[in-house]
């Protein structure tokens, strides 16, 4: 016997803070077979996914459309009809579907559309009918009524940083395997915490975070566990659902599913005042770079690309150039302007370019640098997860005793090979500027002497008081005063 099981994928995490849309041509975008030579060996979800069905040696992998795009603003309204729109027309031109993996990451948002993911959900469940569906997601994302509506199981990560995207793909195929051989009958127990969380406490290996998820996964690896999580939400994505979620999936067990979630929602309502981000001043962070030896890490997670924000902050660069900081420092910032002008120019050339705030030129302002070209690029490179990345026309410029690695599109700055790929070692420098307020951590940690998360703006600040929330739950922590226990 022959289960043919639909494989889509859609990803993107927004900031509604970033005032740039994204475009449909930001997508990087697979179909049909190309999605296995893109995923096949990689350390993704779908690869995961991949692994466990062709182990169970009865499936058909139907593939679909993988759409997968660097965090950033939102949608444009057109440009997200279309990602989503064919999606949905690749679904609806397969016949005989036994189920159904979505990879997705759920804190996507439109321009107006709060919920794509839940509609892409509703649409696919419209088209496929009464079929076993289970969808991956992040645990940064925006859980929604019809996320959990439409799908019989949503399996969370259980990593933060991000580490098991391969295992949770692994566990959402089991999941679905468990289905398509009706030893599972789904029953989710949510219970909705009005709280938006931040900080190291978040770090699974050693904050407090950890704790509850280490909850979540002996519920999972009980005699009915199926999957279980706690989905904090992308804290930028300020859409109507915005908040924190327990998520508990029992096989026909409601008690234990409501009794584990009711456990688990009130350690991380108990612990909420832990839950935030411990910010330095930049000029504090400038004194501890220059008196530290080894590599210090400057985390920008205010502009952090990972997180959804334009990643054309200059704020560390002018901070360092005011400073007359004269280590060797390396940062990256996205400028097509800058880069053009470095192309034009050639390698070796001195230039006289702005730098910066040319994607949100309400928080930042132009700052003039002379400058030399280093060296000029495709902007392809690979990252660590064995995904391709792709910066666009891409210039390293030399400015004083900095290396800024220029490029014309949002790319990842969270490991070393965005730098590396581009002829430049983080080893190499006395301070690395990454656009990550966590992640980076993994490709990190055992080469930095110290690490700063720098108090500087962005549309992805840890200071979530700095940022203008119209559409979030409320009232909400530590947004609002007294916010009543959800218990
Ligand atoms: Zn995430």
């Amino acid at each position: 016997m022959t289960w043919r099981v639909l494989i889509a994928e859609v990803k993107q995490e927004t900031s509604t803070f970033n005032p740039m849309p994204t475009r449909y041509d930001e997508f990087r975008i697979y179909t049909g077979e190309a999605i296995f030579s893109a995923y096949r060996g990689t350390q993704t979800e779908l690869s995961g996914a991949f692994d466990i069905f062709d182990e169970d040696g009865r499936i058909e992998l139907v593939p679909t459309v993988a759409a997968d795009c660097v965090s950033g603003g939102p949608i444009a309204t057109p440009d997200l009809d279309r990602v989503l729109g064919e999606i949905e027309a690749a679904v609806r031109q397969q016949s005989n579907i036994d189920a159904a993996y979505l990879c997705l990451h759920g804190a996507m948002a439109g321009a107006d559309e709060g919920d794509p993911e839940g509609r892409l959900l509703q649409n696919v469940r419209a088209i496929l009918g009464d079929i076993p569906l289970v969808a991956s997601i992040d645990l940064h994302c925006v859980l929604t009524d019809r996320m959990v509506e439409h799908a019989d199981i949503l399996v969370p990560y259980h990593t933060y940083p991000h580490t098991d995207h391969y295992e949770t793909g692994q566990r959402a195929a089991r999941n679905l395997l468990r289905l398509l051989d009706r030893e599972a009958i789904p029953t989710v127990a949510r219970i909705k915490l009005p709280m938006l969380v931040r900080g190291d406490e978040l770090l699974t290996a050693t904050g407090r975070f950890g704790e509850a998820i280490r909850m979540c996964q002996e519920i999972e690896a009980s005699a009915t566990g199926l999957a279980a999580g706690v989905i904090i939400g992308n804290a930028f994505t300020d859409v109507p659902a915005l908040q924190s979620n327990v998520l508990v999936t029992t096989n026909g067990d409601a008690a234990a599913a409501q009794a584990a979630a009711d456990e688990i929602a009130r350690f991380m309502w108990n612990n909420r005042e832990l839950f935030h981000a411990k910010l330095t001043s930049l000029d504090e962070s400038i004194r501890l770079a220059n008196e530290t030896d080894g590599l210090v890490v400057f985390s920008d997670a205010a502009d952090a690309t990972a997180s959804g924000a334009s990643g054309d902050s200059n704020a560390i660069l002018k901070g360092l150039l005011d400073a007359d900081f004269s280590k060797r420092a390396l940062l990256p910032i996205v400028d097509a302007p800058a880069a053009a002008t470095a192309f034009h120019a050639g390698v070796g050339a001195s230039i006289n370019v702005a730098l910066g705030g040319t994607r949100d030129s309400g928080r930042f302002e132009p700052v003039a640098v002379s400058a030399q070209v280093k060296s000029l690029h495709d902007g392809r490179f690979t990252y660590e997860n064995g995904t391709v990345g792709n910066g666009g026309r891409t210039a390293v410029l030399i400015v004083g005793s900095m290396h800024v690695l220029v490029t014309e599109r949002s790319v990842y700055v969270v490991g070393q090979r965005v730098f590396q790929d581009h002829g430049l070692n983080p080893t190499n420098y006395d301070l690395v500027v990454v656009k990550s307020p966590n992640g980076f951590r993994t490709w990190y940690e055992s080469i930095a002497s110290l690490i700063v998360a720098v108090d500087v703006p962005g549309s992805t600040s840890a200071n979530l008081r700095s940022l203008p929330f119209e559409n979030c739950v409320r009232p909400i922590f530590p947004l609002d005063e007294d916010v009543p226990s959800p218990f």
